[in-house]
């Protein structure tokens, strides 16, 4: 028995241990101790000091050892380690970085809500991650403040009920599986009722770093609905789709759920074509398609993660001539205030 409290706002109640998913296991067991990582990946004791305070101090470290055993032991450069890794980069504060980098304050309707482009509204239904990502538009997004999860999904789901205009409503977060089956499943099932509603999208990570949470009752559950369901994972890096998480992917995909990739385009992580093109072929060889390459949002903490978006321009056109069309994805940058993603390329 055990709340994970994350630094981001909600905590997250683990099940009794006897009932609790080994996915919960896994997550409970992860990484929280730079030494340890340092240990584990027989990292240069020297390359790998932590910021103690500040910006990079307040959202800790936090990585599930399977994520942890897909990085190359003693790589300070590694490009998986650098997603999680804490740096003093991230105490800088550089000009045009803020902490609402793509206006989700102004477009919320409703506490969690977020209404920004016709059709289709976001729900953050979860503050928390199974991982920390360094570069993460919404590590300071206020999941904290305000009514709490059941109290503001029912507020905006009533919303979305008298609004006939909404076909599409979309899980989001922090990582919306953090929440158990049973929530997710109950949370459909509403949504379900509003006629007017088609689509039931899931914008989630979990899949990518800790594959055992594709649990049989999400796929059922995510199959039964009389929505069309999507799922959009998040992975930037070929070598984080390894055989497990193909296979934990494949679950949907085999379910008949389309699943889509979006990644961002991170500054020593994938800003190179090679890295880009096999991120793109094996996420089509395990049936994914390459939804978006996003634009860093300039979130404070994350400048050191900018490419220019000269750079993704001229990356994105190479790959249009070697790969099919599907395979590319659609690089886009999100002005806050505009009706939809800008298409860079
Ligand atoms: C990205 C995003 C969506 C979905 O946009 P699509 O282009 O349909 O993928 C919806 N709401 C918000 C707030 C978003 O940021
Ligand atoms: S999983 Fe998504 S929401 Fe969570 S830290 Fe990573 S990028 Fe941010």
């Amino acid at each position: 028995m055990g709340t994970i409290v994350t630094p981001t706002g909600d905590s997250v109640r683990a099940t009794s241990p006897a009932g609790e998913m080994e996915w919960q296991r896994i997550l409970r067991e992860a990484v929280r101790d730079p030494d340890e990582l340092v240990r584990l990946l027989q990292l240069p004791a020297h390359g790998a000091r932590l910021p103690r305070t500040g910006e990079a101090a307040r959202f800790p470290l936090l990585v599930p050892r399977g994520y942890l055993a897909r990085m190359v032991p003693g790589d300070i450069h590694d490009p998986l380690l650098r997603q999680v890794w804490p740096l003093d980069d991230e105490n800088q504060l550089v000009d045009g970085f803020g902490t609402d980098p793509v206006g989700d304050a102004t477009a919320t309707t409703e506490p969690r809500w977020i209404h920004k482009y016709e059709g289709r509204v976001l729900f953050v239904a979860s503050g928390a991650c199974a991982v920390h990502c360094r570069y993460c538009f919404r590590r300071h997004f206020p999941y904290a403040d305000g009514p709490g999860l059941s109290e503001a999904w029912r507020a905006g789901l009533a919303q979305v009920a008298d609004d006939p205009q909404i076909s599409e409503v979309i899980l989001s977060g922090g990582d919306p599986l953090m929440l158990s089956d049973r929530i997710v499943s109950r949370m459909i099932e509403e949504v379900a009722q509003i006629s007017h509603v088609q689509r039931l999208r899931i914008h989630t990570r979990l899949p990518i770093v800790i594959g055992e949470r594709v649990t049989p009752a999400l796929v059922r559950t995510l199959k039964a609905t009389r929505l069309t369901s999507l799922v959009v994972v998040h992975a930037n890096h070929a070598r984080e789709l390894d055989h497990e998480i193909a296979g934990a992917l494949a679950r949907l995909v085999d379910a008949g759920i389309p699943v889509l990739n979006q990644a961002v385009l991170l500054r020593g992580v994938n800003d190179d074509f090679e890295t880009l093109r096999q991120l793109s072929l094996r996420l089509v060889q395990i049936r994914v398609l390459p939804y978006y390459l996003h634009q860093l949002d300039r979130v404070r903490g994350a400048a050191h993660f900018e490419v220019p978006v000269a750079v993704g321009e001229r990356l994105v056109a190479e790959l249009r001539k070697c790969l099919p069309g599907y395979a590319v994805p659609r690089y886009v940058f999100e002005r806050a205030g505009a009706p939809h993603k800008e298409l860079l390329a």
